[in-house]
């Protein structure tokens, strides 16, 4: 489980999180929509403290990561995170990729890893590319790799950013049902999409973030046919 108490987040004088209060359950799928700029990204990034917090608290399954002399790589490795760009290493094969962290965080031997990363690539539906490199994969196929990368950690959480929404439109199934099979499996999920049929579909929750706060909430179905602010309503005009 993830929660957030009161997160501020300020670069300089400009305050892109203004105290966000946010539970996400274990097991339990959080969608993350709203405009640009809104403070989607940073939200996800305090999360796995690739930005510290200005104020608030990060508890992740109960313990507050965002104390002083919380060992930030221990902190990581809980926590799985894809971009929208996938963020390959170019020069890797999609095995190594896969293997890389563990071997070298882990000191996981190389037959372990590649076992477990052979396990994944088949998970994800890329059993026979485990020897291509990144520019030899399509771009649904990098962000499948992208996401077994992050599950070779055996993650609590999955936090996602945009992850198919640099990708051609024919390729965004394969990634989303991926993304299924991990909800249904009982992952963790944060997930900042706008894929509205997608956050339909899986999300238990539904979080509306504007000029960093979390302007509206509810049941997907609710928030996206009924929305309760006006606001809402211009960014679903937009989008929908
Ligand atoms: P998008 O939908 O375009 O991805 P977003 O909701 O993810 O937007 P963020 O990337 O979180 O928005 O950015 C929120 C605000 O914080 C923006 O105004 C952005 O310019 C600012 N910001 C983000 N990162 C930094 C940074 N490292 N330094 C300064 N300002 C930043
Ligand atoms: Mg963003």
């Amino acid at each position: 489980a993830i929660e957030l108490r009161g997160v501020h987040k300020a670069f300089g004088d400009v305050e892109v999180l203004r105290g966000v209060d946010l539970t996400v359950a274990t097991g339990e799928v959080l969608v993350v929509i709203g405009p640009s700029g809104g403070g989607k990204s940073t939200l996800l990034r305090c999360v796995n403290l690739l930005e510290p917090v200005t104020s608030g608290q990060v508890l992740l399954d109960g313990e507050d990561i965002t104390a002083p002399g919380v060992d930030l790589d221990q902190v990581r490795r809980r926590i799985g995170m894809v971009f929208q760009q996938f963020n390959l290493f170019p020069h890797l094969s999609a095995l190594d990729n896969l293997t890389l962290a563990p071997r070298k965080l882990l000191r996981t031997a190389r037959a372990d890893a590649e076992q477990r990363a052979h396990t994944l690539l088949e998970r994800v539906g890329l059993a026979d590319k485990a020897a291509n490199y990144p520019r030899q994969l399509s771009g649904g196929q990098q962000q499948r790799v992208a996401i077994a990368r992050a599950l070779m950690m055996d993650p609590h959480v999955m936090l996602f950013d945009e992850v198919t929404s640099a990708l051609d439109p024919e390729l965004v199934s394969e990634v989303l049902d991926v993304m299924r099979d991990l909800a249904g499996s009982g992952m963790t999920m944060l997930c900042v999409t706008h894929e509205m049929g997608f956050a339909r579909e899986l999300g238990d929750r539904l979080v509306f973030v504007d000029g960093g706060v979390i302007a509206e909430q509810g049941p997907p179905a609710t928030v996206l046919d009924e929305p309760r602010h006006d606001r809402t309503r211009q960014f679903l005009r937009k989008v929908l």
